[in-house]
C-alpha cells in the first residue's frame, strides 16, 4: 500500500471530530510531500533539528506538531512556527514556551502530557503534580501559552482492557481539568492513540490520533537518530 492509499483509508475511517497527526519522524521529505499532495496538512515530529529542517524546506501551509520530549534550551528554535506542542511535562518548560511565545508575539498551544501507562515511563505528569501546577499563580500568569488539552501514551501491550482503562483515565483527567482549572473554550483536545491502539483511543474519546507507521510504513532509525 502506498502512503496515499494508507492515508486516505485511515482518514475515511476516522470520526469527523478526530484529527489526524501524520507522524513523519525519520521519514524523508518526499514522503511528506506525497501525503501533502493527497490533501494532508498536519504532521508530527519528535526531534527539533529534523523538524526545523523540514519546516524550512516544505510548504508553509503545513501545520507542525511537536510530539517528542522537548528540551527547554531548544524551545526557541520551534517557537516561531510550531502549531502544537504535545508533550509538556514541567512548569519550567511551560515558562520557557511562554517566554519564547512572547518574543515571537504569539500564543503557543500546548498539551500537558500525563503518565498513564503501567510501565515506568520517563515522561509525563502524575495527576496530583499536574493539578498542583494548574492551581499555581505562576501557571495562571503565563499569557503566551495556552494549554489546549492533554496527551498520553498507553502501555505497549496486547491487553486491550488495560489500554482502554489507561485511555479512560486520561479522558477523566481532561474532564476534571476542564471543570476545575481551564474552563476556557480552547481547552478541547485529548491526544491519544498511535498506530497500534488508535481504535481503542477513539472509543475512549480521543480527539487527536498520532499515526506514523500505519501511514508511512515502518521506521528505520539511521538518518536522524
Ligand atoms: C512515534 C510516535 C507516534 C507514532 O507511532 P506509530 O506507532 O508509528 O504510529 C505517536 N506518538 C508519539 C509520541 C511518537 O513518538
Amino acid at each position: 500500500m502506498s502512503i496515499t492509499e494508507n492515508l486516505l483509508r485511515i482518514k475515511n475511517e476516522l470520526p469527523k471530530n478526530v484529527q489526524l497527526v501524520a507522524v513523519s519522524k525519520t521519514k524523508p521529505e518526499t514522503d511528506i510531500m506525497e501525503a501533502y499532495k493527497a490533501g494532508h496538512k498536519i504532521f508530527g515530529e519528535n526531534k527539533v533539528q529534523e523538524l526545523v529542517d523540514k519546516h524550512e524546506h516544505l510548504p508553509k501551509e503545513i501545520e507542525w506538531h511537536f510530539i517528542g520530549h522537548l528540551q527547554t534550551n531548544k524551545v526557541k528554535y520551534i517557537a516561531p512556527f510550531i502549531h502544537l506542542i504535545h508533550g509538556v511535562d514541567s512548569l519550567k518548560l511551560l515558562k520557557e514556551i511562554n517566554k519564547q511565545g512572547a518574543k515571537n508575539k504569539r500564543t503557543i498551544n500546548c498539551l500537558l502530557q500525563f503518565h498513564i501507562a503501567n510501565e515506568k515511563a520517563k515522561f509525563g505528569f502524575y495527576k496530583d503534580d499536574a493539578f498542583e501546577l494548574l492551581q499555581s499563580a505562576e501557571f495562571q500568569s503565563l499569557k503566551n501559552v495556552h494549554v489546549v488539552g492533554v496527551m498520553g501514551m498507553a502501555t505497549y501491550t496486547d491487553d486491550d482492557n488495560l489500554i482502554l482503562k489507561e485511555f479512560a483515565n486520561l479522558k477523566s483527567y481532561f474532564s476534571e481539568i476542564k471543570e476545575k482549572f481551564i474552563t476556557q473554550d480552547y481547552f478541547t483536545e485529548i491526544s491519544m492513540g498511535m498506530s497500534a491502539d488508535y481504535k481503542l483511543a477513539i472509543k475512549e474519546g480521543s480527539t487527536m490520533v498520532r499515526l506514523g507507521s500505519s501511514i508511512f510504513g515502518i521506521r528505520f532509525y539511521s538518518k536522524f537518530n
